[in-house]
């Protein structure tokens, strides 16, 4: 039978369910020296498998994988949906930006998803997200996950790309999941408060298809927060926003902070781009200056 070519969406107990172009989904076992050279194979991995008889294979080798998210482990995403919410938990500009920079610092695409927009506080909540990232040019989007509104935008945003959500506990990144793939039945706060002790059990991340085409994980990403692959150095250019004026910065890598002659500040002085984008910045700044200290 000729190899076929597929992507790991789930791993339990030995086996790897891989889904083809076509969309049919195989479950394989992994090849011999595929399990013993700890070389690891991960959801979201591309691999070559046999097929067998039915709808079973033989996984034979992974492809060189572009990206390998930690945390949930998830290999190759494109596009992180980061889920906020006005109130319950209320809007945190600073944890906002921090998801910026770590999804930045991994090259990913970002979109910002304000959710439970039926609650009260929702416009004022939009406004600043309006505001404040109108230079950065995220893409944002205004759901919904109990009255659906927004909902087919942020379909729109996550066809044909592979996606995690990350955001705090409680904005309702499973509910807005189990609205997205009626079929998957995530648990939400609501239902699993008397099972909280179950809930972090060992089940593995899982890449569910789209209607659409696209994936999106099970589970958030993101979890580690801590900016330990960020450096000094390379801290500037996740803020995308700063690059327009720091070209005219007198000094070349200039870090924005106390050199003298910084278009960037003088553009935050100015009202060019948000203060509070530059604010966080200095904070993250300070982070990784006083861990590389440490070192
Ligand atoms: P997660 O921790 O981000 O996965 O959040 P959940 O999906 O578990 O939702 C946390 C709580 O917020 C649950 O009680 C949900 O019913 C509720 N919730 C989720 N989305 C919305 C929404 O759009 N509007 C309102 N009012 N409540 C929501
Ligand atoms: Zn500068």
């Amino acid at each position: 039978m000729a190899v076929l070519r597929g992507r790991i969406l789930r791993a339990t107990g030995g086996f790897y369910d891989v889904q083809t172009d076509g969309g049919a989904i195989y479950r394989c076992r992994a090849r011999g020296r595929l399990r013993k050279d700890g070389e690891g194979l991960f959801v979201g991995d591309l691999v070559e498998f046999t097929p067998l008889h039915g709808t079973q294979g033989v996984l034979e080798k992974p492809e060189r994988r572009r990206t390998l998210l930690k945390r949930p482990a998830i290999a190759n995403v494109e596009q992180v949906v980061i889920v906020c919410s006005p109130q319950e938990p209320p809007l945190s500009l600073q944890l906002l930006n921090r998801l910026l920079v770590l999804a930045e610092s991994r090259r990913l695409r970002t979109v910002i998803c304000l959710n439970k927009n039926d609650l009260p506080g929702s416009s004022e909540a939009q406004d600043i997200l309006k505001e404040v990232f109108h230079a950065a040019a995220y893409p944002l989007v205004f759901t919904s996950a109990l009255d659906g509104r927004g909902l087919q935008e942020l379909k729109e945003l996550l066809r044909g790309q592979i996606s995690v959500l990350a955001g705090p506990s409680g904005a309702g990144k499973s509910s807005l999941l189990n609205r997205l793939l009626p079929g998957a039945k995530l648990r939400t706060g609501e239902v699993s408060e008397k099972l909280q002790r179950g809930r972090h059990t060992t089940r593995q991340v899982e890449l569910l298809p789209l209607d659409d085409g696209g994936l999106v994980a099970d589970t958030p990403g993101f979890s580690q927060l801590d900016l330990d692959e960020v450096d000094r150095a390379s801290l500037p250019a996740l803020f995308p926003e700063f690059s327009k004026y720091s070209s005219s910065c007198h000094f070349a890598g200039c870090g924005h902070h106390e050199e003298p002659d910084c278009a960037v500040k003088q553009a935050v002085c100015e009202g060019w781009l948000p203060a509070v984008r530059y604010k966080h910045y200095l904070a993250f700044l300070n982070e990784v200056v006083k861990r590389g200290g440490l070192r």
